[in-house]
């Protein structure tokens, strides 16, 4: 079987149009509109071009959205009243803080979103809901990464899927997701023992480590449907967690880098967005 690369640009793509239309119309019906504040601390972890990428794109769909940019040295205090503010202020929808400097509790300043404004999902509140099976703010990655693999028609439903990753924000959720979908769900981490045979028993692998090209072809199980998460910069190159080139001539199907998850995290921003206002 020839392997099928999921078009994750495409995908994102059709969701932004119809996106685009949903605001439009909420505009000509004179009903609440989407207003996104993202909140970043200046610092590598923050990733100012991904925020600027954020405002663009939601400027393309018609969002209105105000980047808050905080001096690398602002305290604690100041990031949480600039969270209050934003909680109060009603052209404000979403609220999307980016990853804080280590000087900073991001846990904390999180735990001041208002809950209904947490487009991410990240509060405490929300995580907590997220686990007890209350999906209102699913967070953008895992948000995506589920469609791309409903995208291929794949049933998941008993499936074995194994999740390569266990962080808060991407491996974890995304392992719960699937087994919400009835998946027989696999966690893998930096300790576990014999990765290779784990991911080779796969029918969905997804790859969440943030080291280039660690999964190879011969790590996966022929016709699996493997999701690489993974956006490592190498040279001048954007490379994920799986080789490409190995895993092309084995897997069912399989994103690219970039082109692949990225667009999608941006779009279940949109998403997410347009439910927050709802
Ligand atoms: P984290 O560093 O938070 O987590 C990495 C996870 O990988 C940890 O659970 C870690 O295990 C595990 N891990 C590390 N080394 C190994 C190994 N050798 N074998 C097995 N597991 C290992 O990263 P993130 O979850 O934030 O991100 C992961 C990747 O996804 C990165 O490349 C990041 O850039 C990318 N990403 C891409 C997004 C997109 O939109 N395309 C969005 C978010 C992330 P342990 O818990 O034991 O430390």
């Amino acid at each position: 079987m020839a392997t099928k690369i999921i078009k994750g640009t495409d995908i994102a793509m059709g969701i932004r149009k119809e996106i685009k239309q949903q605001v439009a119309k909420l505009k000509a019906d004179k009903k609440r509109q989407p207003g996104l504040a993202i909140v970043l601390v200046e610092s590598p972890r923050g990733r100012t071009h991904v925020a600027q990428l954020k405002k663009r794109i939601c400027e393309a769909a018609g969002i209105y959205c105000e980047l808050h940019s905080l001096h690398a040295l602002s305290s604690q205090r100041e990031v949480i009243e600039l969270i209050q503010k934003l909680n109060q202020n009603p052209k404000i929808t979403g609220i999307n803080v980016h990853p804080v400097p280590k000087h900073i509790d991001y846990h904390d300043i999180v735990s001041h979103l208002d809950p209904d404004k947490d487009v991410e999902g990240v509060s405490p509140f929300n995580v907590g809901n997220f686990l007890i099976g209350d999906k209102r703010f699913i967070p953008f990655t895992p948000r995506g990464v589920i469609k791309l693999i409903e995208s291929t028609g794949v049933e998941i439903a008993g499936k074995r899927a194994v999740i390569v990753g266990r962080s808060q924000h991407v491996g974890l959720p995304i392992g719960f997701l699937l087994l919400e979908l009835n998946a027989t769900v696999s966690f893998a981490h930096s300790r576990s023992w014999y990765l290779a045979e784990l991911t080779r028993q796969a029918d969905i692998l997804v790859v969440a480590t943030g080291h280039p090209e660690m999964i190879t072809g011969a790590m996966i199980k022929p016709g699996a449907v493997v999701i690489d998460v993974g956006s490592n910069s190498v040279g001048t190159h954007l490379v994920g967690d799986v080789e490409h080139s190995s895993a092309a001539r084995v897997a069912g199907w399989i994103t690219e880098v970039p082109g692949g998850v990225g667009p999608m995290t941006m779009t279940m921003l949109l998403t997410n967005l347009l439910e927050c206002c709802k």
